[in-house]
């Protein structure tokens, strides 16, 4: 079949969504893009840490493939409820799911639901103004938080925890959000791992983030198991580097007196929350891992779980055996062994939760050999031209960029670099208010 007959579906607006729609579209095919918020770029916008604003340039790169002629965007449609993925594929020869994995993995131990316990991804989802968890925070009481995990996630929510009100100012934090993390009580940090640094997960330039704190410190438990690391003797260079990292962060060991603190708990396990007698946290209960199992309550009334993302247990398309992704075979869906017709996977519904924003590039190049491969051996899907059946009610790309417009707009008045819609409804009285250009009106504006 000739690629400009191809007409693709592309299901979810992060980078994974973006590399493979570019892959597509070089080759000729039209990407319809479907994204279950008004807004697009998935963790970009609603994940990456609202300070790191030059890892969120690389929306430059995605609004060059949307301004692609055969590029069409419905935001604010989640496939699934809103549209399904029969009609998506009766109205696609191929459709792409880019749709990440959005909800955190959990402990599994008493306690966790206890208010006060928050999931990291979900707190993520809150100081970066994701309209699904704008108001989950009611306070950030109490003198200490603990962050459970070792990975990048728990490092990002714990030095936003002790951004100073200058650092939060010139991130693209909503303002309630700069609001409460300012004027909170939080004194320290505890950041809590089950093995030792060598292990930890994180990658060497987050590491490195918190020596440049403006007002937080960074201590250890045990500074000497630190400094005694034989960092050149490590084949692994992000361990290396995490070693070396570490190891200056140990030997710099100075707390101002201003500061807040992030303090590095290696060999330790969280084992039981206990709450108070308003069923919120008061103590967490750790465990030592280094086998002597031995138990320390920790008084702390804010706990954030980051050990990982998983699926939505609504998810509808076949999963993995272990489910912490999408089954697939270089990146085909399968259903049981045998791959379904035209439907295909990329970024973290594919792989699982790991690897930093580039990594989904190489990741979308694999499944589109797949594609490619499937094309010239004519194994796509009969479909009919989508105009006449899509009636869901979608945000263009037009009104993105009007959203856009009016962020970064309300953010230079008030010296920040947006100021962001955090609610669907915000979102959608804004491009009322502001009339969109007359040859940009489609009936794709259901939403007026
Ligand atoms: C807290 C955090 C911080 C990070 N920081 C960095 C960093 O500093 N630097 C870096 O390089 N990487 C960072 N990463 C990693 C990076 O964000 C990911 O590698 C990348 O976003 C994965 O891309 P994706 O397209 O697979 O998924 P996502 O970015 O999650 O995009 C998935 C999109 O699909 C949409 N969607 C889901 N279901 C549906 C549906 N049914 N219908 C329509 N749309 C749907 C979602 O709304 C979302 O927009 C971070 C990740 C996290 C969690």
């Amino acid at each position: 079949m000739d690629w400009s007959q191809i007409r693709a579906a592309v299901v979810g607006s992060g980078p994974s969504g973006f590399f493979v729609a570019r892959l597509l579209l070089d080759r000729g095919a039209h990407v319809d893009m479907y994204e279950r918020l008004p807004v697009p770029f998935g963790l970009v916008r609603h994940g990456v840490a609202p300070d790191h604003q030059l890892i969120k340039n690389v929306t430059r790169t995605f609004e060059k493939v949307a301004g692609d002629p055969r590029f069409t965007f419905f935001g604010g449609v989640e496939v699934g409820p809103d549209i399904s993925h029969g009609r998506l594929a009766e109205t696609h020869h191929l459709t792409v799911y880019a749709t990440g994995l959005p909800r955190g993995s959990d402990l599994e131990i008493p306690g966790e639901n206890l208010r006060g316990s928050y999931s990291g991804p979900d707190f993520v989802g809150w100081y970066n103004g994701h309209p699904d968890y704008a108001g989950i925070v009611d306070d950030l009481d109490g003198d200490t938080a603990v962050v459970i995990g070792n990975g990048n996630v728990a490092l990002d929510i714990a030095r936003v925890l002790v951004l100073s009100p200058d650092e939060l100012r010139a991130s693209d934090a909503p303002p309630p959000v700069v609001e409460m993390l300012a004027g909170s009580g939080l004194r320290r940090v505890l950041l809590v791992g089950r093995r030792g640094p060598r292990e930890a997960s994180f990658t060497t330039k987050e590491l490195g983030d918190l020596g440049r704190l403006e007002a937080a410190s960074v201590l250890f438990e045990d500074t000497d198991e630190i400094l005694g690391l034989a960092a050149s003797e490590l084949e692994d260079s992000r361990v290396r580097g995490n070693v070396e990292v570490l190891q200056e962060l140990a030997s710099a060991g100075r707390v101002r007196d201003a500061d807040r603190i992030i303090e590095f708990r290696f060999h330790a396990k969280p084992i039981e929350f206990c709450s108070d007698a308003e069923g919120r946290v008061r103590t967490v209960r750790l465990e030592r891992t280094d086998g002597t199992a031995e138990t320390e309550d920790v008084e702390a009334r804010l706990v954030f779980r980051a050990v990982g993302h998983r699926l939505p247990t609504s998810h509808d398309l076949p999963r993995d055996p272990g489910g912490r992704h999408l089954a697939h075979s270089e990146g085909r869906l399968l259903l049981g062994q045998d791959p379904i017709l035209g439907d295909y996977v990329v970024g973290w519904a594919k792989r699982g939760p790991s690897g930093v924003i580039g990594t989904n590039k190489q990741d979308a190049a694999d499944t589109f050999r797949a594609i490619e491969a499937d094309v010239a051996a004519g194994r796509v899907r009969k479909a009919h031209a989508p105009e006449d059946t899509f009636d869901a009610g979608a945000y263009s790309w037009a009104d993105w960029q009007r959203l856009d417009a009016l962020e970064r707009e309300k953010g230079t008045h008030e010296g920040r670099p947006r100021i962001k819609f955090t609610a669907v409804d915000s979102m959608r009285d804004a491009l009322r208010e502001v009339a969109p250009p007359a040859q940009e009106v489609t009936e794709e504006h259901a939403h007026e």
